[in-house]
Parts: structure tokens; C-alpha cells; sequence
């Protein structure tokens, strides 16, 4: 019986794990090893490690972590999970059953693109979600944001502050629009011309209009939807949020869901994604793990 089962091995679920292995408390991770910035080579904003590769920065987490003596990996996946508080049991895709007082859920999610032919090849290296990430290393030069829906104007009207700004309007804004009339202002370039692909080598975008026109750009900015990608949460009666790119996991501050003993952190229970939002986020949460083996649990204000 392990404390504490951290599903999910990123830097949210490691960094709740490292504070259950620092009380020398059973802590058992099972990570299937898909990052969400796992098609980017450089990880930018996370103090101490800025600039580095996205895996580099978790796997030396995950040596460290792996070092404490109460602390167990598997890389594998969870399928399903049973039980309620102090008796969790979880099902792992290779059929082996683990138990467990305590869950955190750290299992991230997934940028579902728009569907536009050549996006998926230029995916973190050319295409991207965050200007915090990857805005500055576009030296302010040549940025297209492609809309995919009212975020895109969000994201169109911070953009200038990293670049020569273009809107691809892609059918989803008008010219009469005030909010378009708004970034106009703000200097963005609106092109109504739907984009119908996008060329070029990896980096090096272009998106081809349907009038035939090829506007190179250095950076293209696209607002996703994000997917959970396991039915955990649900599936155990987590309550869920909506936010602007996609459900997830509620919790209150301490990072407690609103099922008793079921904790989550990270990108699944987040509507801002960011590595240093994950780890702290993480911190939070396995600390507070942690307590709520030792202090009788409170209800959730999540609940
Ligand atoms: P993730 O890192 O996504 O990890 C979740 C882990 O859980 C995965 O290993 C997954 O396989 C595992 N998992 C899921 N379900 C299960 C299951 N059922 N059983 C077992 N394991 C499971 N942020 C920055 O701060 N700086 C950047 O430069 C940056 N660049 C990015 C570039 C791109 C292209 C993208 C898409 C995102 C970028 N981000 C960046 C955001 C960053 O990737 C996320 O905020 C961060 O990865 C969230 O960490 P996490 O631990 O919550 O989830
Ligand atoms: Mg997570």
C-alpha cells in the first residue's frame, strides 16, 4: 500500500512527488511519458533552467527524485482507478493493480490543433501557444497568430509586443468587427484571405492563402483547445471548470479536488500552463498530500 499514487511524471507529478519522498512517505509514480511540450527543444521561463530541453529538465527532476528511497516508477499508463480515501486501487494499462491512500492527478493534457494541412509538422518549433515560451526568440520579427476562435484576438492583441503583428482571420472575424478595429490599432495586420495551409521547413512557417499568396512569418501563434487525455478525473467524480481553451480539474488552493483524498496539479488542473505554474502547483499539492495523511481531511472547497 503506497501513501501516495501520483499519476502522471511531468513536473507537476514529480514535484508533488519529491515533497511525499522528503517526508519519507510510500510514494508510487506512474508517468506514459508524453509531455505536452515534447515537440519544442528548448524550454524557456522556468527559472534556473531557462533555455534547456523540455526532457533534459525532467528527467534530471525525475534522477532526483528517484534517489529517496521511499519513492517508486513506473512508466506505464493508469487506466482506470477505484476506491475512495486511505483505499485507492488503480488499474495500469499492463493489467498490474497498485493501492493507494492518497491520488494526485498530474496527468497534463493535449493541444487538439485546428485543422489546417502542414500545422502538426511545424508544431513547437514554428507554431506555438505561449509568447512567454517562445515569443522572445522571434526577435520581433515577422509573428501570425491563426485564429481559431475568440482567443485568437486575445492573443493578436498581445502579440505586438514581440513582433510585426498579422491576424489570419480564417473566416472566424469580420472587418466590421470593433475588436478587430480594436487590434488595428494596436498595429496588427488583419488578413481576411482564408489560410487553407502552412509550408515550409520546420521553424520557417509560411502560410499559404487561397488566393495563392505565401506570407512567410518567423513565429505563428495558435490559441488550442486543450484535451484531458485520461478519463481518470472524470471517472472518480472530480468536479471540472471550464476555461478559455478547455475543462479541468477544480480544486481549491491547496490543490484538492472535490473528491476526499484526490489531489491534482499541473496543466489538468489549470487554465494557465506554464513548467514553473506546474511545479509550483506541485509543490502545493504534495505538500498538501502529505498533511492530509496526517491531519483528519477537511471537505474540499472545491467540492
Ligand atoms: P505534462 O508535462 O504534459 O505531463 C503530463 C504527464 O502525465 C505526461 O508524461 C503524460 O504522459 C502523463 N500521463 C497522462 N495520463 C496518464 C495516465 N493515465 N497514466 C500515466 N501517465 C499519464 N511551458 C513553459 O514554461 N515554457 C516553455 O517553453 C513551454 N513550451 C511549450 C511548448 C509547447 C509546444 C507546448 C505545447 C507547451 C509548452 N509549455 C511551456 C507548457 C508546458 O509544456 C506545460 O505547462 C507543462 O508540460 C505542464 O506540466 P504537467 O506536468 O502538468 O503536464
Ligand atoms: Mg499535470
Amino acid at each position: 500500500m503506497f501513501d501516495v499514487i501520483v499519476i502522471g511524471g511531468s513536473y507537476a507529478g514529480l514535484s508533488a512527488a519529491i515533497q511525499v519522498a522528503r517526508a519519507r512517505r510510500r510514494v508510487l509514480v506512474v508517468d506514459a511519458g508524453r509531455r505536452r511540450n515534447r515537440f519544442a527543444h528548448t524550454s524557456h521561463g522556468f527559472l534556473g533552467r531557462d533555455g534547456h530541453a523540455p526532457g533534459a529538465i525532467a528527467a534530471e527532476a525525475r534522477g532526483q527524485l528517484l534517489a529517496y528511497p521511499t519513492v517508486s516508477f513506473i512508466a506505464g499508463e493508469a487506466v482506470s482507478a477505484t476506491g475512495g480515501i486511505d483505499a485507492f486501487s488503480v488499474t495500469l494499462a499492463d493489467g498490474q493493480h497498485v493501492d493507494g491512500r492518497r491520488i494526485v492527478l498530474a496527468t497534463g493534457v493535449e493541444d487538439v490543433l485546428p485543422d489546417v494541412p502542414g500545422l502538426e509538422a511545424q508544431w513547437g518549433v514554428g507554431a506555438m501557444t505561449c509568447p512567454y515560451c517562445h515569443g522572445y526568440e522571434l526577435n520581433r520579427g515577422r509573428i501570425g497568430v491563426l485564429a481559431t476562435g475568440p482567443m485568437s484576438l486575445h492573443q493578436a492583441a498581445m502579440l505586438p509586443e514581440w513582433g510585426q503583428t498579422t491576424l489570419f482571420a480564417n473566416g472566424f472575424f469580420e472587418p466590421g468587427d470593433p475588436q478587430v478595429a480594436d487590434l488595428v490599432q494596436r498595429g496588427v495586420s488583419i488578413e481576411m484571405v482564408p489560410v487553407t495551409r502552412i509550408d515550409g521547413e520546420p521553424g520557417a512557417p509560411v502560410a499559404v492563402l487561397s488566393d495563392g499568396r505565401r506570407l512567410a512569418v518567423d513565429g505563428l501563434f495558435v490559441a488550442t483547445r486543450t484535451r484531458i487525455v485520461t478519463p481518470l478525473p472524470a471517472t472518480l467524480g472530480c468536479r471540472m471548470e471550464e476555461g478559455p481553451q478547455g475543462s479541468f480539474v477544480a480544486t481549491d488552493p491547496m490543490k484538492a479536488t472535490s473528491v476526499p483524498g484526490i489531489f491534482a496539479c499541473g496543466d489538468v488542473a489549470s487554465p494557465m500552463a506554464s513548467v514553473a505554474i506546474a511545479v509550483g502547483h506541485g509543490a502545493m499539492a504534495g505538500a498538501a498530500v502529505h498533511r492530509s495523511l496526517i491531519f483528519p481531511p477537511q471537505m474540499s472547497q472545491a467540492a
